[in-house]
């Protein structure tokens, strides 16, 4: 699978000037004109004689590199206009000025009032730093002509490089065309067991399917309006910042690169962003739009095809849960991301997972969904219970219908799991609060961001709690149980991929003597 990059370089949309290590000098011959006048420090009251003397000064003596301020700010040039004005008129510090990010204190008008008259810091042009090359008020007009013309070649540049970005897209989106209309899925379901798992195995054409619902943006929109799942992931990165700061991290499956932009905004060094969905497209002008693309890299592919462009990165992230936490084995793709790229001491967050059975009763629900078939419209209809039974269901489940402590039958520590230890058999024991009617058995999982966290965050998919997008999974039993408060109910679980559909589960529970396979696809 081709891997597609995005290219940094590639600026399309970029038109904010480029400041090198040389700013100083390129500000310098603007003076020429204008010896006799004299420049009043922004953050002092010494008195300089040039502009370039006085953000050399400012730069030295007070650590504040004003052409550097201008391209970290982006700044144009009533924004760098304003900057200087706000700097004169609330004569702030030098530390405030250098910790300003994300909004401008000087956005408002308020501060295009210069407060010198004939102020040489606001007579500079600022287009003059963006070419690679000083300019001056004084120079030639053959010179003029010629920056002009290398303007013209750089802005020609960049134009290529946009249009060798877009053919690689059209690329990917012809391959995906052609999949579509011609090639025939193959159900090869003869695979042995491997140490990678089955999903590593799948070809790209065998896992079209599923990347092609991530494609679509409507799955995103939902998964993002789930705030107990982002502001989870958000809360765990901004809260933890020292977990962040410089590192290298990989976000597998970043989707419109929401987790991918929360880690740069933690502090990260580099983020390496990767998704086989065509959502990835979207994310590179999410990227770019939020000023984030010298931090993220966002490359096209399935991590298990793709080759990094680093040896190891020091943390992954990764929101990759399915319903009952284990459908759609994304987390096989994050173990095999694991495996090969996550240096000696490094993290995979979440790192500590763990899936839960509760016992239900809800008679109505049961009657509803199974003793309906019984008679209808004077008919018997009982066979089709065979056919309902065995889909487990995702819903939400009212609190109320729980009738049971909740039991965990599965905690999953990600820095050591392996993927054969994804498919499970385990007894079970549900200790009954309530005398009634058991009529099913609901399972969810538990989320935790802990390892090195002086702030740690989990969340839950439990009824009880926020309802998330992942629901409950309710397993129906085809003949209700009764059990009296206090008892303890044992039962047996088996958990295993469906080897027809490797991102599909079949989940077998047994209970009271009633056993019964149930599918989750
Ligand atoms: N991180 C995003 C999206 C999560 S959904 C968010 O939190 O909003 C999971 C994403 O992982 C999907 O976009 C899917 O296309 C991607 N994905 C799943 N398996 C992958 C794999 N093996 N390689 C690359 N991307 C994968």
């Amino acid at each position: 699978m081709a891997a597609y990059i995005a290219d940094r370089d590639g600026e399309m949309c970029d038109d904010v000037p480029e400041l090198s290590d040389s700013d100083d000098e390129q500000w310098q011959p603007m003076e020429e004109g204008s010896e006799n006048m004299t420049v009043p420090c922004v953050l002092c009251d010494r008195t300089l004689t040039s502009v370039s003397e006085t953000f050399k000064h400012c730069k030295v003596d007070h650590g504040v590199d004003i052409p550097e301020l201008v391209r970290k700010h982006r700044l144009e040039d009533y924004g760098y206009i304003k900057m200087i004005n706000y700097i004169r008129t609330t004569k702030c510090s030098a530390e405030s000025l250098l910790l300003v990010s994300g909004s401008l204190p000087w956005d408002s008008d308020e501060f295009m009032k210069p407060v010198f008259p004939d102020d040489l810091l606001l007579q500079i042009d600022l287009e003059e730093l963006s070419g690679a090359e000083a300019v001056t008020l004084s120079t030639s007009a053959g010179d003029q002509a010629a920056l002009l013309l290398q303007r013209a070649k750089q802005a020609e540049d960049r134009a290529q490089r946009a249009e060798e970005a877009l053919a690689r897209a059209m690329e990917d989106l012809h391959k995906l065309k052609m999949l579509a209309q011609g090639l025939v899925l193959n159900a090869d379901t003869s695979r042995g067991p491997s140490s990678l798992g089955a999903i590593a195995e799948l070809r790209e054409d065998e896992d079209e399917a599923y990347f092609s619902s991530y494609g679509h943006y409507s799955i995103h929109e939902e998964m993002l309006k789930d705030k107990a799942r982002t502001e989870s992931y958000r809360d765990f990165m901004y809260r933890n910042m020292d977990v962040f700061r410089d590192k290298v991290v990989l976000d597998v499956g970043c989707g419109t690169g929401i987790l991918s932009m929360f880690a740069a905004k933690a502090g990260a060094r580099k983020v390496i962003a990767v998704d086989q969905s065509e959502i990835i497209y979207q994310a590179m002008d999410i990227v770019r739009s939020n000023k984030l693309e010298d931090t993220i890299t966002l490359i096209k592919g399935r991590i298990e095809d793709i080759e990094l462009p680093v040896e190891k990165v020091d943390i992954i992230i990764s929101e990759w849960m399915g319903y009952f936490l284990l459908f759609e084995s994304m987390l096989d793709s994050v173990l095999y991301a694991r495996d090969r790229y996550l240096a000696e001491g490094g993290v995979v967050y979440p790192d500590c997972c763990s899936i839960c059975l509760a016992a239900v009763g809800d008679t109505q629900k049961h009657n509803d969904r199974i003793a309906f078939w019984d008679d209808v419209y004077g008919f018997k209809m009982t066979c089709m219970k065979n056919a309902v039974v065995p889909e487990a269901v995702v819903e939400v489940l009212k609190p109320e219908t729980l009738i049971s402590e909740p039991a965990v039958i599965k905690t999953i520590d990600c820095s050591t799991v392996s993927v054969s230890e994804l498919e499970f058999t385990v007894d079970f024991t549900l200790t009954i609060r309530v005398s009634t009617f058991c009529t099913a058995i609901v399972g969810y999982f538990d989320i935790f961001f802990d390892k090195n966290c002086g702030n740690k965050v989990m969340f839950s998919t439990a009824p009880d709690c926020t309802k998330t997008h992942w629901k409950q999974t309710v397993f129906l039993l085809q003949s209700p149980i009764s059990v009296q408060a206090g008892e303890d109910l044992p039962g047996h679980i088996a958990v295993h991929k469906n080897r027809k559909d490797p991102r599909a589960l079949l989940i077998t529970v047994t209970l009271a003597g009633q056993k019964q396979t149930y599918s989750l696809q």
